[in-house]
Parts: C-alpha cells; sequence; structure tokens
C-alpha cells in the first residue's frame, strides 16, 4: 500500500514536468571529480566512482570550449577542476544533445560569460521541455568554433541516442568528443532515447559518418575515454542489437505470441544478453520494438 501510494507521488511530480527537472537537478549528493589530460590542450573532468556524463574541455590563448556541462550541482565542482589547469575563461560550451546530465549546468554556464551551442534539435528538446539554460546559438548540420587559433568543428549527422546529438571534432588533436551517440563499458550500455527522436536503426549509419571523421582518441558521453577501433566495436554492437531484436519480432509474431509477451520475451534478452537496465528498457523497448518489425 504504501508503496503503491509513493509511487503516485513519484508519477505525479513526473507529470508536473518541472518538479521532475528539479528533482534530478537538487536531488542528488555533491559527485567528486577528477581531471585527466588528454593532449597538451584538451582536458577530460569524469566522476570518481561513478559512470556519470563526462566534461571536455578545449583550452585556448583566448579560452576555453567545453563540451557538456552536467547537472546544475556539478558547477562548483568543475570549475573547481579547471582552475587545476587554467585561469582562461569559459567561452563557449556545447552541448552534445539534452538530456540534463548533459545541459543542467548550462544556466550557471551563462553567469560564466559563456555562450551555449546545440544542433537545433536538441536545442528545440530543450524548449519543449521547458529545461533551463536554453543555448544561444544552434546550427542545422554542421559548423565551427573558431577561438585562439583552434578549429573545433561540430557535426549534426542524424538520429541515434536522441534526434540532435551533436560530436565535437578537435582536428588538429585527433580528438573526439562523442556525446551519449558513444558510451564505453558494459556499464553503460546503448540507450536509445526515442521520446527524445532516438532511432535504433538511424544510430549504425549516424556512427558510419562519425567514423569517417579523422581522429583517434574519442570521449564518450560516460565511461572511460577510449580508441576509435572500440567506437567500431559499439557501431557493431548496435547492429547486433538491431538484428537481434528485428529476429526475435519476425520468429514471435511468428508464433502469434501477443503484444505483451513480445515485449516479456525481447526484454528478457535484452538485459541478459546487452546488459539493457532499468534507464535503457523504459526510454527504449517499445520505440525499438516498434521500429524493428
Ligand atoms: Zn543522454
Amino acid at each position: 500500500m504504501r508503496k503503491t501510494s509513493i509511487l503516485r507521488l513519484f508519477l505525479a511530480a513526473i507529470l508536473l514536468g518541472g518538479v521532475w527537472v528539479a528533482y534530478t537537478q537538487q536531488g542528488r549528493p555533491p559527485s567528486v571529480f577528477k581531471t585527466n589530460k588528454i593532449t597538451d590542450d584538451i582536458y577530460e573532468i569524469e566522476n570518481v566512482g561513478s559512470l556519470a556524463s563526462n566534461v571536455t574541455v578545449v583550452v585556448t590563448d583566448e579560452g576555453l570550449v567545453l563540451v557538456d556541462a552536467k547537472f546544475d550541482p556539478d558547477h562548483d565542482g568543475i570549475m573547481a577542476q579547471i582552475k587545476t589547469f587554467t585561469n582562461k575563461p569559459i567561452k563557449y560550451v556545447i552541448d552534445t544533445h539534452h538530456h540534463g546530465d548533459h545541459t543542467g549546468g548550462n544556466a550557471k554556464m551563462f553567469g560564466e560569460g559563456a555562450q551555449i551551442i546545440s544542433s537545433e534539435e536538441a536545442r528545440q528538446n530543450m524548449v519543449d521541455a521547458k529545461m533551463p539554460g536554453i543555448p544561444t546559438l544552434a546550427f542545422e548540420k554542421h559548423t565551427h568554433i573558431y577561438l585562439g587559433g583552434k578549429n573545433i568543428a561540430l557535426y549534426h549527422f542524424g538520429r541515434s541516442h536522441t534526434n540532435g546529438d551533436t560530436v565535437v571534432l578537435i582536428g588538429a588533436e585527433r580528438v573526439l568528443a562523442s556525446g551519449d551517440m558513444y558510451t564505453q563499458g558494459a556499464d553503460v550500455p546503448q540507450l536509445i532515447d526515442y521520446a527524445g527522436g532516438g532511432s535504433a536503426k538511424e544510430w549504425t549509419t549516424t556512427l558510419d559518418s562519425v567514423l569517417k571523421l579523422n581522429f583517434d582518441t574519442v570521449i564518450p558521453g560516460h565511461g572511460p575515454v577510449s580508441k576509435k577501433a572500440d567506437m567500431v566495436k559499439f557501431r557493431q554492437s548496435t547492429v547486433e542489437v538491431r538484428n537481434r531484436i528485428h529476429g526475435l519480432n519476425v520468429e514471435l509474431n511468428g508464433q502469434k505470441k501477443s503484444p505483451a509477451e513480445i515485449r516479456d520475451a525481447i526484454g528478457k534478452v535484452m538485459m541478459s544478453e546487452f546488459h539493457w537496465g532499468p534507464l535503457q528498457m523504459s526510454r527504449g523497448l517499445d520505440g525499438a520494438i516498434a521500429e524493428l518489425q
């Protein structure tokens, strides 16, 4: 009984929308961060002991470009990490997509004097969800930030994790910041956010476009810094996910199973074979079954 009423309250809070954002931003303890030096001018800030989202920092003579800004309460921790290697101001923050664990810090980044940029789709998702810290700059397919002699290229190739994912190429250093289009490790499996415009089918072709870019090192949205070869493996796993769901759809429909039985059977396979957790299941399962008939 009690559990049910707590669940009802929780669902009511989600329906209130704004309350949900407040919960996800403030309902968590402060995180502990550490910084990894990737090249002379590129740093990655990650959480110690968790697979929360990563921040990439590009240092130029004229200021900093950040990729992603984590949650609002993470702001002071991010700034403290940055101060360990530079006193330069933050000029731009690139949002790889609209999710709160990448954009929750936007409002405070405006306070640092930064401009915030994302794809047009990611920005629209933030407007629709009435999220704080809406980007002031947006682009359709491809743009560049030129700052302090550095050329930072932004690409929006198509749908993957959402409909608005951007990858960021720092070409001179052959480093790519991928956002959640690529996550590294079995503990952060592929998350197809259909409500956010994601697509299992297009994910693979979007990655094919990314893999044509010239880079050696990838800073994933979540998980440890990796190599291009790891992204190639991840791309293969997006094919395996699609083939498995499509194959099961055909097989179970052929056996005249009910939609509930099909959902149950495919869900179990995704959890056991592809390590899908509650987030992957709630955001991705129904959409993937419908998309991969
Ligand atoms: Zn995300």
